[in-house]
């Protein structure tokens, strides 16, 4: 009989997993029944922007934490999928740091094109999954939320790519309830125009700090105030922006830190980070991890230990992203096709340790470029992923840290070498900190190079 496969969410993970079996079928495979559930009603997962905030309009937590003017973080250069580069998608090549809606056009032209919108349920969020020894089958309750009806199907395996930044992690400061402006989660800011001429503080100091931080400068906030837990970002940080210690409480608009300075401020964001949190599985198989490198209990960073049908895509804590996905779907459809099997029990527990070991000790951002690097090298190594040179994009990953430490505002107006074409992207025509509208066409139209 052949066997079913349910995927929980179409986001660049979800979308690599079909996007893995369909290459298979393409190359003559005979491919198992899959079945993906999406609860928002397009794919592309973060990157399908939403105006929306709380709660969708089925009641259900909104999915989205990106937000408008949203930028690539990185070079694009380092997620490009090995099977569908840039220049293919847009028939030239493009500058390196394109707004998101850029980056969903592409993730969603390489999924439109090999033909997979079939596999997807959209609007219908996963809600419960069990799975019985006696059967050996996974059941999925979903909810269709047009029909307004919920049932549930039996699945071989279950792969579980419902992303990792969207459920907040939400400390609390003393004072914040009769805070006189805005307290509000990373994952809740959609538009920095509200924040103009404002003093902003930020607690956290990891990317949503800083890009968060940043754009709200771009668009005109008086100034940003960072406070850090353990360390500053420490960038060479223009005027208007500075770095403090933990926030200690807030009187009313005056924020007190652990080093005993204070300062006034209009807004409070809290960049304080995201959970994994899977309200739709029982305990035995939920995945319990802050955001690492190499969680534990999943053999290759993908397979649940406990029960190997179940799959987990895009969990880790993430340099290489879209490219990472495709590496993981691709062992993981080659392990469901037979092709690769998964070694005993004792075995995985033991890769699995000495990969947490060897996270343990990283001591910087390079070293652990290189960890993910020799992550993905392991993975690749196992399928007919397309080729990537890893050792080229790491490369990449170094050179972006470096352009970072140079000019925090002015890394996006670098440009690199595809990987994939060995092109050199253009120059954007605008700089990053002038570029104020982040839209497809305005990024696309040709206009004079900056100088
Ligand atoms: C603010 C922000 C900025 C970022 N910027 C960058 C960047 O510049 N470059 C970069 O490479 N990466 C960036 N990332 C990282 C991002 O994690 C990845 O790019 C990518 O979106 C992860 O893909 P995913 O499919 O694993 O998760 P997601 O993109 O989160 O997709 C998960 C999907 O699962 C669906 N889902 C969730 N629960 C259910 C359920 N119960 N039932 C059905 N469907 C469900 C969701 O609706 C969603 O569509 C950013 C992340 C954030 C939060």
């Amino acid at each position: 009989m052949t066997k079913r496969i349910a995927i929980i969410g179409a986001g660049p993970s979800g979308l690599a997993q079909l996007r893995a079996f369909e290459s298979a079928r393409k190359a003559g495979v005979e491919i198992p029944e899959i079945v993906c559930f999406e609860k928002q009603s397009n794919w592309g997962g973060l990157w399908n922007y939403t105006w929306r905030t709380g709660l969708d309009e089925y009641g259900e937590p909104v999915h989205g934490s990106m937000y408008r003017f949203l930028w690539s973080n990185g070079p694009k250069e380092c997620l490009e999928f090995a099977d569908y580069s840039f220049e293919e998608h847009f028939g030239r090549p493009i500058p390196s740091y394109p707004p998101r809606a850029v980056l969903h056009d592409y993730i969603a032209g390489r999924v439109e094109k090999s033909g997979v919108r079939k596999y997807v349920q959209f609007s219908t969020p996963v809600r419960w999954v069990s799975y019985s020894p006696e059967t050996e089958k996974f059941t999925v309750t979903v909810k269709d939320q047009k029909k307004d009806e919920t049932r549930s199907e039996e699945f071989d395996y279950v792969v579980v790519a419902s992303g990792h930044f969207s459920t907040p992690n939400v400390p609390y400061f003393e004072g914040f309830e009769k805070f006189p402006g805005r307290v509000l989660h990373a994952h809740d800011f959609r538009d920095a125009n509200e924040f103009v001429g404002k003093n902003i503080l930020l607690v956290g100091s990891s990317y949503s700090a800083e890009d968060i931080g940043t754009q709200c400068f771009k668009y005109g906030a008086k100034s940003i105030t960072f406070s850090y837990r353990t360390k500053p970002m420490g960038f060479n940080w223009p005027e208007g922006f500075t770095e403090k210690p933990l926030l200690t409480k807030v009187e009313g608009k005056t924020a007190y830190f652990k080093d005993g300075t204070s300062k006034e401020v209009d807004a409070i964001i809290l960049c304080t980070g995201y959970q994994h949190h899977f309200p739709f599985l029982p305990d035995d198989l939920r995945l319990k991890t802050n955001n690492r490198l190499y969680p534990l209990n999943l053999y290759k960073g993908i397979f649940w230990q406990q029960n190997p049908k179940l799959i987990y895509i895009g969990m880790q804590d993430q340099y290489y992203t879209f490219n990472m996905f495709d590496a993981q779907a691709w062992y993981a459809r080659d392990v469901i096709l037979g092709r690769l099997s998964l070694p005993s029990a004792a075995e995985q527990d033991a890769d699995i340790k000495s990969w947490r070991a060897r996270e343990e000790v990283l001591a910087n951002p390079f070293e652990a470029i290189d960890y993910q690097t020799e992550y993905m090298r392991d993975l690749l190594a196992a399928t007919d992923y397309p080729f990537l040179d890893v050792d080229k994009v790491a490369a990449l990953f170094k050179e972006w840290e470096h352009d970072k430490e140079h000019s925090i505002l002015g890394y996006r107006d670098h440009s690199y070498v595809s990987v994939l074409t060995g092109n050199q992207a253009p120059v954007h025509h605008t700089r990053w900190m002038e570029a104020l509208d982040d839209s497809l066409e305005a990024f696309l139209a040709i206009k004079e190079a900056a100088e």
